[in-house]
């Protein structure tokens, strides 16, 4: 017999087999005990606690602090047959009224609900008077100081175990070092909790970290390749969003900006668009992807350096939610670091939180530069431990050459002395490289020896070459002093004693490979292309008319499968990962007209 999750994942979400530690989480939610979930996003953690809604008797309490989230999971789950609502700043008076009538008549199963709405005025008394079977604490990290998104609000969640001591609590987070997690624990006082910690590998993500230089023509290019797929390209500054997404339309290519100065309308008409697969492209700051839950984004690209690794893995965890392949790709220049170090050192934070950001941005500026594989550099970051390669990175697709660069290392050393220690990375480049640059021969730096003695090498490869020397300690980059170059007691060893300096070759700007996963339940190649179009349509025009997300309806990966496997018959749809009993109730016999033809 059929357990009786088992049977909810199968009749109620299609699915067949429970992800990670899902399995493991429900039951022991369902025997009234306490967890912390730690999960890679797009890992699955909604499950974690919706299955226990479904089977449970009694309302589940989730708490979220983002609105547009909590409205397609609510979508989501009512396209489930789910009794799910919210309770959020968007939701009127009438709709209110309803909201309650159904929690007294218990027909609800799930309320989602912002922090600060579950703690204003007498509300968790009035919950009091229901039968709460759960409560779920989503983004948890949010709780602690030590995470990277610390919400005041967060901190009352506390009085839950004090006033519903019965009732299991779930917290759920994708991004919590081990300090963090600790923290969770106190602060939401989960003195019993266990910890269910997956692997935050993400094995369907390659990834790859490249120099900044030319970012645009690098950027246009892995686009062309890409032809139709979803992206987001995350850029530091609200004009670089706009600027990159008119560079892109220039070119032809359907791309959008996205970012905190435009209005909520557009907003929201923005991410909807994004969602439905009517616009391709979105150049944002970070302030996009924390709402969105949509399944077939196929790359991420960081069009400048994010200010630490827990930002970037949540960042390009937005990709391939669906388990297909995608990428990632991430660049970076010393020009990002220097921009986000003054951003601590000129912000309001106290001393010992900017010691803090500090050593986070180091970890990410190393990450940036690795010659290892990356993968690793991030599960070691959040303490889990591994040495093998991943097999899916840039650096263990290709590991980088290393050769003897002493003789590189000695040139940019001699043009730091002769120049008195006042060149930024740049102008010594241009300076080895012989440039007729006008600051250069107005300072007379033409006529040093220096001049133009590594001509032969490519500006790219001058800049990679610098980065690696500054990151080993043979040059230092003076940020007290206009980030100018200045020689260290490593430099005369160079110099004097023959230090040898090891660098990594420059490979060009290599197409990222795609990454080796798992083989697919179903074989996509040769599904019908006209049938996957025409289900798209069908699909999309039904959102459009529900106002509902597309994936909320049905998944890309969903319309591949029948466009592949051509169900003919309603027991055969029923096997297509993602529907279940109620999808086909209501879309089934649309999906096998549109199959036989129809
Ligand atoms: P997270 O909140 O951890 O980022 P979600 O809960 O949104 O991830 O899940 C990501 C996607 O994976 C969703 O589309 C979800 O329906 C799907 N999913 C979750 N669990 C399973 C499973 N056991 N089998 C197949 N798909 C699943
Ligand atoms: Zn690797």
């Amino acid at each position: 017999m059929k357990s009786k999750i088992q049977q909810a994942l199968e009749t109620v979400f299609g699915y067949k087999e429970f992800r990670l530690e899902q399995e493991k989480v429900i039951n022991r939610v369902l025997d009234g005990k306490d967890s912390l979930v730690i999960m890679p996003t797009g890992g699955g953690k909604s499950l974690c606690y919706q299955i226990p809604a479904i089977v449970s008797q009694g309302l589940t309490i989730v708490v979220s602090p983002l609105i547009a989230l909590m409205n397609d999971q609510v979508a989501a789950l009512k396209e489930l047959g789910v009794e799910a609502d919210t309770l959020n700043s968007s939701v009127g008076q009438a709709e209110l009224g309803e909201i309650y009538q159904k929690m007294r008549n218990g027909e609800l199963k799930l309320l989602y609900v912002s922090p600060e709405r579950l703690m204003a005025g007498d509300f968790l008394n009035y919950l009091a008077n229901f039968n709460i079977s759960l409560f779920a604490i989503d983004e948890a990290h949010c709780v602690s100081v030590w995470g990277n998104d610390f919400r005041p609000e967060y901190i009352q969640l506390k009085a839950l175990k004090d006033s519903f001591a019965h009732v299991p609590i779930v917290a759920l987070t994708a991004t919590a070092d081990s300090t963090t997690q600790s923290d969770i624990l106190k602060q939401l006082g989960l003195d019993e909790a266990e910890i269910f910690l997956s692997s935050f590998e993400r094995k369907n993500i390659s990834v790859e970290a490249r120099s900044g230089l030319k970012r645009i023509e690098q950027i246009i290019e892995f686009v062309k390749q890409e032809k139709d797929q979803a992206g987001i390209i995350y850029c530091l500054s609200r004009k670089s969003c706009e600027s990159v997404a008119a560079k892109l339309k220039a070119k032809g290519i359907n791309a959008s900006y996205y970012h905190a100065g435009m209005n909520g309308e557009d907003r929201s008409r923005i991410q909807r668009n994004f969602q439905n697969d009517e616009v391709q492209i979105i150049c944002a700051t970070i302030a996009f992807g924390m709402g969105i839950d949509k399944p077939n984004i196929r790359w991420v690209i960081h069009y400048n350096m994010p200010k630490n690794i827990e930002g970037y893995y949540q960042e390009i965890g937005r990709a391939g939610r669906d388990g297909d392949p995608a990428k990632a790709m991430l660049f970076s220049s010393w020009g990002d670091f220097i921009n986000l170090k003054k951003f601590i050192d000129e912000g309001e934070a106290e001393d010992t939180f900017k010691k803090v950001q500090r050593a986070k941005l180091d970890r990410m500026w190393q990450y940036a530069s690795a010659v290892n594989c990356r993968t690793n550099f991030v599960l070691n970051y959040f303490g889990e431990y591994r040495a093998e390669g991943c097999g899916h990175c840039d650096n263990c697709i290709n590991p980088p050459k290393i050769f003897d660069g002493s003789t590189y290392a000695k040139m940019a050393i001699s043009g730091v002395i002769r120049a008195k220690q006042s060149l930024s990375s740049t102008l010594l480049i241009d300076l080895l490289r012989g440039s007729a640059r006008s600051e250069l021969i107005n300072r007379g730096l033409d006529r040093l020896k220096t001049f133009g003695v590594g001509r032969d090498v490519p500006l790219a490869h001058w800049n990679h070459y610098l980065t690696q020397m500054i990151n080993q300690g043979v040059l230092h980059l003076d940020f007290s002093d206009y980030s100018r170059l200045k020689t260290t007691p490593l430099s005369e060893r160079v110099l004097y004693e023959n230090l040898e300096v090891s660098l990594s070759e420059f490979e060009g700007f290599k197409k990222a490979k795609p990454p080796k996963i798992e083989k697919l339940p179903v074989d996509i190649s040769s599904m019908d292309q006209d049938l996957f179009q025409r289900l798209k349509t069908w699909r999309n025009n039904l959102a459009k008319e529900k106002n509902v997300p597309a994936y909320v309806i049905l998944s890309n990966k969903s319309l591949q499968y029948i466009a592949a496997e051509l169900p003919s018959n309603e027991q055969q749809l029923l096997e297509i990962n993602g529907i279940g009993q109620k999808k086909l109730e209501s879309f089934g016999k649309e999906i096998l007209a549109l199959v036989s033809g129809g």
